[in-house]
């Protein structure tokens, strides 16, 4: 009878062992912006579809993980269904240069070979993550900008679109309200002339003031990070500006020894700071935790510089971390163990 016992209880551990083997660990984390996002400005509405649009997002990710695809496939699909909402600043729903234009930045990044692909100043590529992932996979460079980008992206058929594609009432007006305290604003007397100026709703969005690029970091079952950033940069930008979003290191980082980070703020800071490969280095030779690098160089270092923003970060073993010093951050992940969070307020 003891026997029997001791047999029942060794393949009972036997079999948990194999299943743990079997199933390891992957996870996704996301953002959709950092900055002022006021409460008081929020309709239920609006809240209810900001949640539920990061919730696809990460369920979109989460999918291509869960059936074995790669952390790098998850992140793009994540960013896709942000790129494709007229929500973010990124893809549809890219800010306005200040010559009424949108140019779209893009990074991706893979942990295992730290391999990575980027691109800048693009106007007619619909999905610039896509854009900057053929960069990584199919050529010999890191980073594409302007008409050479959209050339190598038409070569490798991703969907191209006319620049109106990326037109909003929402950003339009917000450009007009910046361009109004911008002293080089003689694109505002232009203007007038332009039929989108007769636009004259007074919709006030909770986060006019905020960062809303959009980015995802995830572990694959293989163990392998990755990190994406996709944006249309800061409204107002001039003489082609390019942010932190495709730089990286600034913007972007993934190290399978260290972290996968993804990046939102103002992008001089973020370049300046080199704030996703520094958090990733920090884990890496101070032997500290990441939420602990992330917080030293988000709420110190760049607090100190007075750089605004945040990230989102993702551990070796699948433990997704967010640290912001704006009032909010779009965000949210799906662990290791399944758990769904998505939050847009610091008490989230
Ligand atoms: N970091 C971006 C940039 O400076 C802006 C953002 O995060 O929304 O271009």
């Amino acid at each position: 009878m003891k026997i029997k016992l001791i047999i029942s209880c060794l393949l009972t551990m036997l079999t948990i062992n194999i299943n743990a083997k079997q199933s390891p660990s992957f996870a996704i984390a996301i953002h959709g912006g950092a900055g002022t996002i006021l409460k008081s400005n929020m309709t239920p509405e609006l809240e209810k579809a900001y949640h539920a649009k990061l919730a696809e997002a990460l369920k979109a990710g989460h999918a291509i993980l869960k059936k074995g695809g790669t952390s790098v496939e998850a992140v793009q699909a994540a960013i896709i269904v942000m790129e494709d909402s007229p929500l973010f600043n990124a893809g549809k729903g890219a800010v306005y240069t200040h010559h009424k234009t949108n140019e779209l930045d893009a990074s991706i990044m893979e942990g295992k070979t730290l391999n990575a692909g980027a691109v800048s100043g693009v106007s007619t590529v619909k999905n610039p993550i896509k854009l900057a992932a053929e960069v990584m996979t199919n050529s010999k460079h890191v980073m594409l900008s302007g008409a050479g980008a959209e050339k190598f992206a038409k070569k490798q058929s991703l969907e191209i679109v006319p620049p109106e594609y990326f037109k909003t009432e929402r950003r339009w007006n917000q450009l007009l309200r910046v361009l109004k305290k911008d002293p080089d604003a003689t694109a505002l007397s232009e203007d007038k002339t332009d039929k989108q100026a007769s636009v004259t709703t007074n919709k006030i969005w909770p986060d006019d003031n905020k960062f809303g690029t959009v980015g995802a970091v995830a572990l694959d079952q293989f163990g392998n990070l990755a990190a994406g950033t996709s944006t249309g940069g800061m409204t107002n930008k001039k003489y082609g500006r390019i942010g932190d979003s495709p730089i990286i290191g600034a913007g972007t980082y993934a190290d399978n020894k260290a972290c996968a980070i993804s990046a939102t703020g103002h992008g001089e800071y973020f370049i300046r700071a080199a704030v996703a490969h520094d958090i990733c280095a920090r884990v890496l030779y101070k032997n500290i935790s990441l939420d602990k690098a992330a917080d030293e160089v988000i709420q110190q270092k760049l607090v100190k510089m007075g750089g605004d923003g945040g990230i989102v970060g993702m551990s070796p073993k699948g433990e997704p971390i967010f640290s912001f010093n704006s009032e909010g951050m779009y965000r949210g992940y799906i662990d290791k163990n399944g758990k769904v969070y998505t939050g847009i307020f610091k008490q989230d």
